[in-house]
Protein backbone atom coordinates (compact mmCIF):
# COMPACT_ATOMS: atom_id res chain seq x y z
CA UNK A 1 0.00 0.00 0.00
CA UNK A 2 2.88 2.44 0.66
CA UNK A 3 3.35 2.43 -3.05
CA UNK A 4 0.50 3.39 -3.89
CA UNK A 5 0.37 6.56 -1.39
CA UNK A 6 3.42 7.77 -2.94
CA UNK A 7 1.44 7.61 -6.44
CA UNK A 8 -0.72 10.12 -4.92
CA UNK A 9 2.05 12.80 -5.35
CA UNK A 10 3.00 11.22 -8.98
CA UNK A 11 0.24 10.67 -10.84
CA UNK A 12 1.75 9.91 -13.64
CA UNK A 13 3.07 6.74 -12.59
CA UNK A 14 -0.42 5.68 -11.10
CA UNK A 15 -1.15 2.77 -13.31
CA UNK A 16 1.70 0.71 -12.91
CA UNK A 17 2.42 2.36 -9.01
CA UNK A 18 1.53 -0.90 -7.12
CA UNK A 19 0.48 -4.00 -8.88
CA UNK A 20 2.77 -6.77 -7.74
CA UNK A 21 5.75 -7.57 -10.43
CA UNK A 22 8.01 -10.61 -10.74
CA UNK A 23 10.29 -12.07 -12.50
CA UNK A 24 8.68 -15.34 -14.14
CA UNK A 25 11.08 -18.66 -14.17
CA UNK A 26 11.20 -20.32 -17.14
CA UNK A 27 9.14 -23.98 -16.39
CA UNK A 28 11.24 -27.03 -15.45
CA UNK A 29 9.47 -29.71 -17.71
CA UNK A 30 9.47 -33.10 -17.24
CA UNK A 31 9.78 -36.07 -19.32
CA UNK A 32 6.07 -36.36 -20.68
CA UNK A 33 5.62 -39.75 -20.15
CA UNK A 34 6.65 -40.10 -16.68
CA UNK A 35 3.72 -37.46 -15.71
CA UNK A 36 1.42 -37.92 -18.78
CA UNK A 37 -1.95 -36.95 -18.09
CA UNK A 38 -3.71 -40.43 -17.99
CA UNK A 39 -0.92 -42.10 -15.10
CA UNK A 40 -1.52 -38.94 -12.69
CA UNK A 41 -5.48 -39.09 -13.06
CA UNK A 42 -4.85 -42.94 -11.72
CA UNK A 43 -2.80 -41.54 -9.49
CA UNK A 44 -5.07 -39.36 -7.75
CA UNK A 45 -8.02 -41.63 -8.17
CA UNK A 46 -6.07 -43.99 -6.00
CA UNK A 47 -4.95 -41.54 -3.13
CA UNK A 48 -8.72 -40.68 -3.08
CA UNK A 49 -10.02 -44.15 -2.69
CA UNK A 50 -8.03 -43.79 0.73
CA UNK A 51 -10.37 -42.64 3.47
CA UNK A 52 -8.27 -40.46 5.25
CA UNK A 53 -10.83 -38.78 6.99
CA UNK A 54 -9.91 -37.06 10.02
CA UNK A 55 -11.68 -36.09 13.78
CA UNK A 56 -11.30 -33.43 15.90
CA UNK A 57 -10.14 -34.30 19.49
CA UNK A 58 -9.45 -38.20 18.06
CA UNK A 59 -6.00 -37.89 17.59
CA UNK A 60 -5.57 -41.28 16.32
CA UNK A 61 -8.95 -41.25 14.37
CA UNK A 62 -8.78 -43.58 11.21
CA UNK A 63 -5.11 -44.70 12.24
CA UNK A 64 -5.35 -47.57 9.83
CA UNK A 65 -6.68 -45.66 6.73
CA UNK A 66 -3.50 -43.46 7.44
CA UNK A 67 -1.26 -46.00 7.57
CA UNK A 68 -2.36 -47.45 4.21
CA UNK A 69 -2.45 -43.67 2.53
CA UNK A 70 1.62 -43.39 3.71
CA UNK A 71 2.43 -47.06 2.08
CA UNK A 72 0.91 -45.99 -0.89
CA UNK A 73 2.75 -42.98 -0.69
CA UNK A 74 6.04 -45.17 0.21
CA UNK A 75 5.35 -47.44 -3.17
CA UNK A 76 4.07 -44.42 -5.62
CA UNK A 77 7.21 -42.31 -4.81
CA UNK A 78 9.84 -44.54 -4.01
CA UNK A 79 13.07 -42.36 -4.57
CA UNK A 80 11.37 -39.77 -2.49
CA UNK A 81 10.99 -41.88 0.70
CA UNK A 82 13.80 -43.37 0.25
CA UNK A 83 16.01 -40.18 -0.70
CA UNK A 84 14.14 -37.84 1.73
CA UNK A 85 14.93 -38.12 5.24
CA UNK A 86 11.05 -38.65 7.07
CA UNK A 87 10.15 -37.72 10.61
CA UNK A 88 7.09 -38.81 11.98
CA UNK A 89 4.86 -36.10 13.75
CA UNK A 90 1.81 -36.56 15.34
CA UNK A 91 -0.42 -39.50 14.58
CA UNK A 92 0.25 -40.21 10.67
CA UNK A 93 1.96 -36.51 9.86
CA UNK A 94 5.14 -37.30 8.11
CA UNK A 95 8.36 -34.31 7.50
CA UNK A 96 10.23 -35.25 4.85
CA UNK A 97 13.81 -33.33 4.37
CA UNK A 98 15.79 -33.24 1.64
CA UNK A 99 19.42 -32.38 2.26
CA UNK A 100 20.43 -29.11 0.26
CA UNK A 101 24.87 -28.89 0.24
CA UNK A 102 24.54 -25.24 1.72
CA UNK A 103 22.91 -25.87 4.80
CA UNK A 104 24.13 -21.73 5.91
CA UNK A 105 20.61 -20.74 3.48
CA UNK A 106 17.52 -20.71 4.59
CA UNK A 107 15.20 -24.13 3.88
CA UNK A 108 12.04 -24.03 1.88
CA UNK A 109 8.81 -25.61 3.44
CA UNK A 110 5.78 -27.23 1.05
CA UNK A 111 3.34 -28.40 2.63
CA UNK A 112 0.31 -30.96 1.53
CA UNK A 113 -2.61 -32.18 3.66
CA UNK A 114 -2.96 -35.68 3.46
CA UNK A 115 -6.57 -35.60 5.58
CA UNK A 116 -10.13 -34.49 3.93
CA UNK A 117 -13.41 -33.73 6.03
CA UNK A 118 -16.03 -36.49 5.95
CA UNK A 119 -19.16 -36.36 3.44
CA UNK A 120 -21.96 -34.43 4.94
CA UNK A 121 -24.12 -37.96 6.44
CA UNK A 122 -27.64 -37.54 4.41
CA UNK A 123 -25.73 -35.75 1.03
CA UNK A 124 -24.33 -38.75 -0.45
CA UNK A 125 -26.53 -39.67 -3.07
CA UNK A 126 -26.02 -36.52 -4.09
CA UNK A 127 -22.68 -37.69 -5.13
CA UNK A 128 -22.46 -38.31 -9.16
CA UNK A 129 -19.67 -40.58 -8.40
CA UNK A 130 -19.51 -41.96 -4.48
CA UNK A 131 -16.91 -39.81 -2.98
CA UNK A 132 -13.98 -42.22 -1.74
CA UNK A 133 -14.46 -44.48 -5.57
CA UNK A 134 -11.86 -41.70 -7.28
CA UNK A 135 -13.76 -42.03 -10.55
CA UNK A 136 -12.57 -41.24 -13.79
CA UNK A 137 -15.16 -39.48 -16.14
CA UNK A 138 -16.10 -36.43 -18.45
CA UNK A 139 -12.46 -35.54 -18.22
CA UNK A 140 -12.23 -34.80 -14.06
CA UNK A 141 -11.59 -37.07 -11.21
CA UNK A 142 -14.01 -36.94 -8.89
CA UNK A 143 -14.36 -37.33 -5.24
CA UNK A 144 -13.38 -35.91 -1.41
CA UNK A 145 -10.25 -34.50 -1.57
CA UNK A 146 -9.48 -33.97 -5.58
CA UNK A 147 -8.74 -30.31 -4.88
CA UNK A 148 -8.59 -29.95 -1.29
CA UNK A 149 -5.83 -31.13 -1.26
CA UNK A 150 -4.76 -34.79 -2.41
CA UNK A 151 -4.58 -33.53 -6.31
CA UNK A 152 -1.80 -31.06 -5.00
CA UNK A 153 -0.38 -33.89 -2.67
CA UNK A 154 0.23 -36.34 -5.58
CA UNK A 155 1.48 -33.33 -8.38
CA UNK A 156 4.05 -32.06 -5.44
CA UNK A 157 5.32 -35.56 -4.68
CA UNK A 158 5.50 -36.30 -8.63
CA UNK A 159 7.55 -33.63 -8.97
CA UNK A 160 10.21 -34.01 -6.36
CA UNK A 161 10.07 -37.91 -7.59
CA UNK A 162 10.32 -37.30 -11.38
CA UNK A 163 13.25 -34.50 -10.21
CA UNK A 164 15.20 -37.06 -8.10
CA UNK A 165 15.26 -39.23 -10.72
CA UNK A 166 17.32 -37.06 -12.86
CA UNK A 167 19.77 -36.84 -10.64
CA UNK A 168 18.76 -33.79 -8.71
CA UNK A 169 20.64 -32.23 -5.60
CA UNK A 170 19.42 -28.62 -4.34
CA UNK A 171 21.86 -26.67 -2.88
CA UNK A 172 19.26 -25.43 -0.10
CA UNK A 173 17.46 -27.76 1.96
CA UNK A 174 14.02 -28.23 1.24
CA UNK A 175 11.12 -29.85 3.45
CA UNK A 176 8.06 -31.07 1.88
CA UNK A 177 5.83 -31.39 5.18
CA UNK A 178 2.30 -33.62 4.77
CA UNK A 179 0.31 -33.33 7.60
CA UNK A 180 -2.84 -35.77 8.88
CA UNK A 181 -5.16 -33.59 10.54
CA UNK A 182 -4.97 -29.71 8.49
CA UNK A 183 -8.85 -30.14 8.80
CA UNK A 184 -9.52 -30.70 12.87
CA UNK A 185 -6.52 -28.18 14.11
CA UNK A 186 -3.25 -28.45 12.49
CA UNK A 187 -1.13 -30.15 15.52
CA UNK A 188 1.04 -31.77 12.34
CA UNK A 189 1.34 -28.33 11.04
CA UNK A 190 2.48 -27.23 14.39
CA UNK A 191 4.87 -30.37 15.12
CA UNK A 192 6.80 -29.30 11.92
CA UNK A 193 7.11 -25.67 12.61
CA UNK A 194 8.96 -26.38 16.19
CA UNK A 195 11.03 -28.77 14.39
CA UNK A 196 12.50 -25.94 12.80
CA UNK A 197 12.21 -23.74 16.25
CA UNK A 198 14.05 -26.18 18.06
CA UNK A 199 17.05 -25.64 15.61
CA UNK A 200 16.81 -22.31 15.51
CA UNK A 201 16.13 -22.26 11.80
CA UNK A 202 14.02 -19.98 9.87
CA UNK A 203 12.69 -21.18 6.15
CA UNK A 204 13.13 -19.13 3.52
CA UNK A 205 9.11 -19.29 2.54
CA UNK A 206 6.33 -22.14 2.96
CA UNK A 207 4.32 -22.56 0.40
CA UNK A 208 0.73 -24.29 0.93
CA UNK A 209 -2.85 -24.60 -0.75
CA UNK A 210 -5.26 -21.40 -0.70
CA UNK A 211 -4.85 -19.41 -3.84
CA UNK A 212 -5.61 -20.95 -7.56
CA UNK A 213 -5.95 -20.38 -10.92
CA UNK A 214 -9.44 -19.10 -11.37
CA UNK A 215 -10.81 -18.94 -14.51
CA UNK A 216 -13.79 -16.94 -13.75
CA UNK A 217 -13.02 -14.61 -11.14
CA UNK A 218 -15.89 -13.22 -10.79
CA UNK A 219 -14.75 -9.39 -10.17
CA UNK A 220 -13.00 -9.19 -14.29
CA UNK A 221 -15.35 -12.46 -15.47
CA UNK A 222 -11.44 -13.11 -16.52
CA UNK A 223 -8.95 -15.75 -15.16
CA UNK A 224 -6.78 -14.90 -12.56
CA UNK A 225 -3.87 -16.22 -10.88
CA UNK A 226 -4.52 -15.48 -6.85
CA UNK A 227 -1.76 -15.90 -4.86
CA UNK A 228 -2.74 -16.20 -0.97
CA UNK A 229 -0.03 -13.83 0.97
CA UNK A 230 -1.69 -13.53 4.09
CA UNK A 231 -4.62 -15.11 6.20
CA UNK A 232 -7.34 -14.29 8.71
CA UNK A 233 -6.75 -15.36 12.49
CA UNK A 234 -8.90 -16.90 14.39
CA UNK A 235 -10.51 -15.76 17.58
CA UNK A 236 -13.64 -17.31 19.97
CA UNK A 237 -14.98 -15.36 22.32
CA UNK A 238 -17.63 -15.82 25.19
CA UNK A 239 -19.51 -13.17 26.34
CA UNK A 240 -21.46 -14.02 29.52
CA UNK A 241 -24.24 -11.57 30.61
CA UNK A 242 -24.93 -12.04 34.67
CA UNK A 243 -28.65 -10.79 36.95
CA UNK A 244 -30.69 -11.46 39.92
CA UNK A 245 -32.37 -14.71 39.39
CA UNK A 246 -35.13 -16.14 40.86
CA UNK A 247 -39.39 -16.73 40.14
CA UNK A 248 -40.02 -15.05 36.27
CA UNK A 249 -43.23 -13.97 38.32
CA UNK A 250 -41.25 -10.69 39.53
CA UNK A 251 -38.15 -9.91 36.98
CA UNK A 252 -35.91 -7.27 37.62
CA UNK A 253 -35.62 -4.29 34.60
CA UNK A 254 -33.12 -6.06 32.90
CA UNK A 255 -32.75 -9.81 32.84
CA UNK A 256 -29.64 -11.94 31.93
CA UNK A 257 -30.89 -12.82 28.73
CA UNK A 258 -32.03 -9.64 27.98
CA UNK A 259 -28.71 -8.27 29.00
CA UNK A 260 -27.01 -10.36 26.69
CA UNK A 261 -29.14 -9.72 23.88
CA UNK A 262 -28.80 -5.70 24.29
CA UNK A 263 -24.88 -7.11 24.58
CA UNK A 264 -25.05 -9.30 20.99
CA UNK A 265 -26.69 -6.14 19.42
CA UNK A 266 -24.49 -3.32 20.70
CA UNK A 267 -21.23 -5.34 19.82
CA UNK A 268 -22.58 -6.02 15.92
CA UNK A 269 -23.24 -2.29 15.87
CA UNK A 270 -19.88 -1.60 16.84
CA UNK A 271 -18.43 -3.19 14.02
CA UNK A 272 -14.45 -3.21 13.34
CA UNK A 273 -12.86 -1.15 10.66
CA UNK A 274 -13.31 -1.76 7.14
CA UNK A 275 -10.28 -0.92 5.09
CA UNK A 276 -7.46 -1.09 2.31
CA UNK A 277 -4.43 -0.86 4.76
CA UNK A 278 -2.68 -3.59 5.95
CA UNK A 279 -3.79 -6.39 3.80
CA UNK A 280 -3.16 -7.59 0.20
CA UNK A 281 -6.21 -6.37 -1.33
CA UNK A 282 -5.45 -2.93 -2.77
CA UNK A 283 -2.70 -4.47 -4.33
CA UNK A 284 -4.69 -7.47 -5.64
CA UNK A 285 -7.19 -4.46 -7.31
CA UNK A 286 -4.10 -3.27 -8.75
CA UNK A 287 -3.19 -6.40 -10.11
CA UNK A 288 -6.81 -7.12 -11.46
CA UNK A 289 -7.85 -3.64 -12.92
CA UNK A 290 -6.25 -4.27 -16.21
CA UNK A 291 -9.48 -6.56 -16.94
CA UNK A 292 -12.10 -4.48 -15.17
CA UNK A 293 -14.24 -1.87 -17.49
CA UNK A 294 -14.35 1.59 -16.89
CA UNK A 295 -15.04 3.46 -14.41
CA UNK A 296 -13.94 0.17 -12.39
CA UNK A 297 -10.96 -0.43 -13.44
CA UNK A 298 -9.87 3.35 -13.28
CA UNK A 299 -11.02 2.95 -9.36
CA UNK A 300 -9.11 -0.46 -8.83
CA UNK A 301 -6.17 0.73 -10.57
CA UNK A 302 -5.91 3.95 -7.99
CA UNK A 303 -6.88 2.86 -4.76
CA UNK A 304 -4.90 5.62 -3.05
CA UNK A 305 -7.60 7.91 -4.79
CA UNK A 306 -10.57 6.01 -4.67
CA UNK A 307 -10.36 3.74 -1.60
CA UNK A 308 -13.35 4.79 -0.07
CA UNK A 309 -15.00 4.62 -3.02
CA UNK A 310 -13.52 0.85 -3.29
CA UNK A 311 -14.25 0.21 0.24
CA UNK A 312 -17.81 1.10 0.43
CA UNK A 313 -18.72 -1.16 -2.94
CA UNK A 314 -17.15 -4.03 -1.76
CA UNK A 315 -18.91 -3.60 2.00
CA UNK A 316 -22.19 -4.16 0.39
CA UNK A 317 -21.75 -8.03 0.00
CA UNK A 318 -20.55 -10.39 2.12
CA UNK A 319 -17.29 -12.12 0.75
CA UNK A 320 -15.74 -9.28 -0.33
CA UNK A 321 -16.07 -7.57 2.99
CA UNK A 322 -14.75 -10.22 4.82
CA UNK A 323 -11.52 -9.23 3.15
CA UNK A 324 -11.86 -5.39 4.70
CA UNK A 325 -11.66 -6.41 8.46
CA UNK A 326 -12.18 -8.36 11.23
CA UNK A 327 -15.79 -9.90 10.98
CA UNK A 328 -17.80 -10.36 13.95
CA UNK A 329 -20.21 -13.63 13.40
CA UNK A 330 -22.34 -14.89 16.86
CA UNK A 331 -23.00 -18.76 17.00
CA UNK A 332 -23.76 -20.04 19.72
CA UNK A 333 -26.44 -18.55 22.72
CA UNK A 334 -27.14 -20.48 25.71
CA UNK A 335 -29.19 -19.38 29.06
CA UNK A 336 -32.01 -20.88 30.87
CA UNK A 337 -33.30 -24.15 31.55
CA UNK A 338 -37.49 -23.85 32.27
CA UNK A 339 -39.72 -21.12 31.04
CA UNK A 340 -40.70 -20.22 34.96
CA UNK A 341 -36.92 -19.81 36.34
CA UNK A 342 -35.17 -16.42 35.83
CA UNK A 343 -31.29 -17.57 34.52
CA UNK A 344 -28.41 -16.25 36.39
CA UNK A 345 -26.31 -16.53 33.74
CA UNK A 346 -26.75 -15.94 29.76
CA UNK A 347 -24.28 -16.74 27.52
CA UNK A 348 -22.98 -16.29 23.56
CA UNK A 349 -20.02 -17.25 21.63
CA UNK A 350 -18.60 -14.65 19.12
CA UNK A 351 -16.40 -16.29 16.47
CA UNK A 352 -14.30 -13.55 15.19
CA UNK A 353 -11.93 -13.98 11.86
CA UNK A 354 -8.68 -11.76 12.27
CA UNK A 355 -7.74 -9.30 9.89
CA UNK A 356 -3.68 -8.91 9.98
CA UNK A 357 -4.59 -5.25 10.93
CA UNK A 358 -5.87 -6.51 14.40
CA UNK A 359 -4.32 -8.79 16.91
CA UNK A 360 -6.68 -10.61 19.32
CA UNK A 361 -6.11 -8.39 22.51
CA UNK A 362 -7.19 -5.60 20.06
CA UNK A 363 -10.20 -7.30 19.02
CA UNK A 364 -10.77 -7.81 22.98
CA UNK A 365 -10.44 -4.63 23.66
CA UNK A 366 -12.94 -3.58 21.18
CA UNK A 367 -15.65 -5.83 21.95
CA UNK A 368 -14.81 -4.92 25.89
CA UNK A 369 -15.70 -1.44 24.34
CA UNK A 370 -18.74 -2.15 22.79
CA UNK A 371 -20.42 -2.99 26.05
CA UNK A 372 -18.54 -1.24 28.59
CA UNK A 373 -21.70 0.40 29.63
CA UNK A 374 -23.83 -2.47 30.23
CA UNK A 375 -23.24 -3.77 34.24
CA UNK A 376 -22.97 -7.54 34.66
CA UNK A 377 -21.56 -8.53 31.19
CA UNK A 378 -17.92 -9.64 30.48
CA UNK A 379 -16.23 -10.89 27.30
CA UNK A 380 -13.28 -13.18 27.92
CA UNK A 381 -11.35 -15.21 24.93
CA UNK A 382 -13.44 -18.86 24.92
CA UNK A 383 -10.44 -21.27 23.15
CA UNK A 384 -7.13 -21.23 21.82
CA UNK A 385 -7.07 -17.98 19.43
CA UNK A 386 -4.69 -17.70 16.48
CA UNK A 387 -3.37 -13.75 15.06
CA UNK A 388 -3.03 -13.30 11.66
CA UNK A 389 0.36 -14.19 10.28
CA UNK A 390 1.89 -11.44 8.94
CA UNK A 391 1.25 -10.54 5.13
CA UNK A 392 4.13 -12.26 2.60
CA UNK A 393 6.26 -10.01 0.61
CA UNK A 394 4.71 -9.36 -2.77
CA UNK A 395 8.37 -8.60 -3.84
CA UNK A 396 11.64 -10.26 -4.04
CA UNK A 397 13.30 -13.20 -4.84
CA UNK A 398 10.60 -15.88 -3.25
CA UNK A 399 7.70 -13.72 -4.83
CA UNK A 400 9.35 -14.04 -8.09
CA UNK A 401 10.21 -17.80 -7.73
CA UNK A 402 5.71 -18.59 -6.73
CA UNK A 403 4.33 -15.61 -8.77
CA UNK A 404 6.57 -15.90 -11.45
CA UNK A 405 5.75 -19.72 -11.83
CA UNK A 406 2.20 -18.90 -11.71
CA UNK A 407 2.53 -16.55 -14.43
CA UNK A 408 3.82 -19.20 -16.70
CA UNK A 409 1.53 -21.71 -16.17
CA UNK A 410 -1.56 -19.89 -16.48
CA UNK A 411 -3.26 -18.48 -19.78
CA UNK A 412 -1.09 -16.40 -21.22
CA UNK A 413 -1.78 -12.71 -19.99
CA UNK A 414 -3.34 -13.58 -16.70
CA UNK A 415 -2.61 -11.19 -14.18
CA UNK A 416 -0.66 -12.49 -10.81
CA UNK A 417 -2.72 -11.00 -7.73
CA UNK A 418 -2.14 -11.53 -4.07
CA UNK A 419 -5.16 -12.16 -2.06
CA UNK A 420 -6.22 -12.43 1.49
CA UNK A 421 -7.53 -15.79 2.37
CA UNK A 422 -10.79 -15.56 5.00
CA UNK A 423 -10.24 -19.28 6.09
CA UNK A 424 -7.04 -20.88 7.79
CA UNK A 425 -4.75 -23.51 6.27
CA UNK A 426 -1.59 -25.10 8.06
CA UNK A 427 1.08 -22.42 7.22
CA UNK A 428 0.15 -20.23 9.62
CA UNK A 429 1.73 -22.55 12.16
CA UNK A 430 4.97 -21.14 10.39
CA UNK A 431 4.39 -17.92 11.27
CA UNK A 432 7.31 -17.50 13.83
CA UNK A 433 9.50 -19.57 11.63
CA UNK A 434 9.80 -18.61 8.23
CA UNK A 435 10.11 -14.97 5.91
CA UNK A 436 7.03 -15.45 3.87
CA UNK A 437 3.93 -17.32 3.79
CA UNK A 438 2.78 -18.25 0.18
CA UNK A 439 -0.91 -20.31 -0.48
CA UNK A 440 -0.81 -21.17 -3.96
CA UNK A 441 -1.78 -24.39 -6.57
CA UNK A 442 -1.88 -23.91 -10.46
CA UNK A 443 -4.80 -25.74 -10.86
CA UNK A 444 -7.16 -24.03 -13.21
CA UNK A 445 -10.60 -24.04 -11.74
CA UNK A 446 -13.69 -22.66 -11.85
CA UNK A 447 -15.58 -21.06 -9.30
CA UNK A 448 -18.46 -23.39 -9.52
CA UNK A 449 -15.52 -26.18 -8.96
CA UNK A 450 -14.25 -24.53 -6.02
CA UNK A 451 -17.94 -24.51 -4.21
CA UNK A 452 -17.59 -28.31 -4.76
CA UNK A 453 -14.52 -28.00 -1.99
CA UNK A 454 -15.88 -29.65 1.62
CA UNK A 455 -19.24 -30.36 -0.23
CA UNK A 456 -20.89 -32.12 -2.99
CA UNK A 457 -19.24 -33.43 -6.30
CA UNK A 458 -15.27 -32.49 -5.62
CA UNK A 459 -13.37 -32.58 -8.55
CA UNK A 460 -10.42 -32.05 -10.28
CA UNK A 461 -9.88 -31.46 -14.20
CA UNK A 462 -7.23 -33.92 -15.30
CA UNK A 463 -5.58 -31.72 -17.84
CA UNK A 464 -4.78 -29.65 -14.37
CA UNK A 465 -2.49 -32.56 -12.85
CA UNK A 466 1.00 -32.38 -16.28
CA UNK A 467 0.14 -28.58 -15.11
CA UNK A 468 0.55 -29.09 -11.46
CA UNK A 469 3.62 -31.03 -11.95
CA UNK A 470 5.31 -28.62 -13.92
CA UNK A 471 4.38 -25.65 -11.40
CA UNK A 472 6.14 -27.52 -8.98
CA UNK A 473 8.95 -29.13 -10.39
CA UNK A 474 9.83 -25.43 -11.41
CA UNK A 475 9.56 -24.52 -7.66
CA UNK A 476 11.14 -27.27 -6.39
CA UNK A 477 13.63 -26.66 -8.62
CA UNK A 478 13.83 -22.55 -8.34
CA UNK A 479 13.70 -23.25 -4.19
CA UNK A 480 16.76 -25.37 -4.28
CA UNK A 481 18.83 -24.01 -7.22
CA UNK A 482 18.78 -20.11 -6.30
CA UNK A 483 20.83 -18.41 -3.82
CA UNK A 484 18.15 -15.59 -1.87
CA UNK A 485 19.26 -13.41 0.79
CA UNK A 486 19.00 -14.85 4.64
ZN1 LIG B 1 -7.26 -28.05 2.50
Amino acid sequence: MKRCLISLFAPIALVACGAPDYQAPAPVEANAASIGEEVLANRLAEAIRIPTVSRKDVPDHNAEAFATFRAWMETTYPRTFATLEATEMGHGSVWLTLPGRDTALAPAVFLAHQDVVPVEPGTEDGWTYPAFDGTIADGYVWGRGAIDMKGHLVTLLTAMETLLEEGYEPVRTLHLGLTHDEEVGGLGAQAMAAWLEARGERAWFVLDEGGSMVLDMPLTDAPAALVGVAEKGFLTVEVTARARGGHSSSPPDRTAVGLLGRAIVQIEEHPFEMSLEGGPVGEMLMALSGDMDGMQGLAASHPGIFGGLIVNAMKEDDAPRAMLGTTIAPTVITGGVVENVLPQEARALINLRLHPRTDADAAIDHLRSAVADLEGVTVEPWSAWSDAPPVAATQGPAWDLIAGAAASHAPEGTPVAPMLLVATTDSRAFAGVAENLYRYSPARIEMDDLSRIHGTDERMRTSNLPLMVSYFRTVLAGAGDTGAPN
